[in-house]
């Protein structure tokens, strides 16, 4: 029998011992202040965010979070994106330029305004480039959505010079990118407007929420109102109605909840960091294969990871490789087969189906004749990513003895079907 043959029969898809043997650690989320919190809500007698202080709280506390003057509450990750948007002055036939590795959240705001998302290519730090933004900029572009996508940082420096000698707004998705930085710096404080999510698959979770962080206090107002019926209730009133709004309020429940989980939030990300620090030595060096990395400057805090894998050097398909981790007890997924993320939103109904449906056209065709159609060669790198990404879950309640069961098992599948 071959050194290789032995460790093929040790797989657990093989009938050999499993790498994860234990159950992984589990935790509450909501058991620190959250009940006290939400206590003084119903307290106060009203839920309502115009009247009580919980919502009020929770903004005044990120903006001591992020540091930018100004934020706006609002109901899920998709409406911050959404207002960030609006903050960009965006309208009917502009072009938003975004990535299409992301939730389609990213992308519902740009079409209810009657804009057309552009996808640019991603790099393999599963970000935007400058370049690749640059390459789709047209007449029409009014706005780039940057994605920091799962708590990798996008290079933000030269994103912000491109766009801003421009005047192309900058809205940043930090739905997975609580406690991202650049150079020290947090996303969400680049760009014209930085959005939040605090649904309950992030970092910190008020069941559903968002945040809209901004400097400039005139699109406070504007961002403020819209989310808000534009009744201009924290202003003087002057700008009542004044214009088309939607509802997107957070409530004061959600507000209670937020305090509470900004108050952990510095202790969640900085968690999720170390965690992947963990996986990556314990995994080591495996040729064919490597972690999906920051941008150098980069702090990540790792909502999920990547490993990219050279499919030549090994003995089994990509998928195949995530089935076997899959046995081992891995958290392992194939990049882009996982919801919404990494698939490309062309591919899913939201645009495909709007493309067959005459009456829904609009905006991917536009008065002026403009038609916008979506193919993977547009963006040719993510097409690739598809096909040689393995996603590795991670939760902010493993242990260190899960996190090294864990890099225990990929190591194990890797070495097992290496040639
Ligand atoms: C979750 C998510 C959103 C949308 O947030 P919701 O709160 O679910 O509306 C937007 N963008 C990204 C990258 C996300 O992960």
């Amino acid at each position: 029998m071959t050194a290789k043959t032995s460790l093929a029969d040790q797989l657990a898809a093989n009938g050999g011992p499993k790498a994860v043997q234990h159950p992984f650690a589990t935790g509450q989320r909501y058991a620190d202040n959250e009940l006290d919190y939400l206590r003084e809500a119903l307290e106060q007698n009203t839920l309502f965010y115009g009247f009580g202080n919980m919502v009020k709280r929770a903004c005044a506390k990120m903006c001591e979070y992020t540091g930018r003057p100004h934020v706006v509450a609002c109901s899920s990750g998709t409406a911050a994106v959404h207002l960030g948007l609006i903050a960009c002055g965006i309208g009917p036939g502009d072009e938003v330029i975004t990535t299409p590795n992301t939730d389609s959240g990213t992308v519902i705001g740009i079409i209810e305004e009657g804009a057309v998302p552009v996808f640019c290519d991603p790099d393999f730090h599963l970000q935007p480039t400058a370049e690749a933004i640059e390459a789709r900029i047209s007449a029409h572009t009014r706005a780039v959505v940057v994605v920091h996508l799962a708590g990798y940082p996008a290079p933000m420096d030269e994103i912000v010079e491109l766009c801003s000698a421009r005047g192309i707004g900058i809205v940043e998705d930090c739905a997975q990118s609580w406690g991202t930085k650049l150079h020290g710096r947090l996303v969400g404080t680049f760009g014209t407007a930085g959005c939040y999510s605090t649904n309950d698959f992030k970092h910190i979770s008020t069941g559903d929420g968002g945040f809209v962080a901004l400097d400039d206090e005139s699109l406070y107002r504007r961002v403020s109102n819209y989310s808000d019926k534009h009744y201009d209730r924290l202003f003087d009133l002057t700008q009542r109605q004044a214009h088309h709004a939607v509802n997107y309020r957070m409530s004061e429940l959600q507000g209670a909840v937020a305090l509470a989980q900004l108050e952990k939030v510095d202790r969640i990300t900085a968690r999720h960091h170390e965690m992947r620090e963990a996986l990556l030595t314990g995994v080591g060096d495996v040729p064919g294969t490597s972690f999906v990395s920051p941008v150098p400057g980069g702090y990540s805090t790792y909502w999920w990871t990547v490993i990219w894998i050279d499919e030549q050097k090994f003995t089994e398909s990509r998928d195949r490789i995530v089935e076997l981790m899959q046995a081992e007890g891995v958290p392992a997924s194939s990049y882009g087969n996982y919801d919404l993320i990494g698939k490309p939103l062309f591919q899913t109904r939201v645009v495909r189906d709007w493309l067959d449906d005459e009456r829904r056209h609009y905006p991917f065709t536009q008065p002026d004749g403009r038609a916008y159609h979506y193919s993977y060669d547009q963006t040719p790198r993510h097409a690739r990513m598809l096909r040689t990404g393995i996603m590795i879950g991670i939760n902010t309640f493993y242990s260190d003895r899960d996190v090294r069961a864990i890099a225990a098992g990929v190591r194990k599948v890797l070495d097992a079907v290496a040639r």
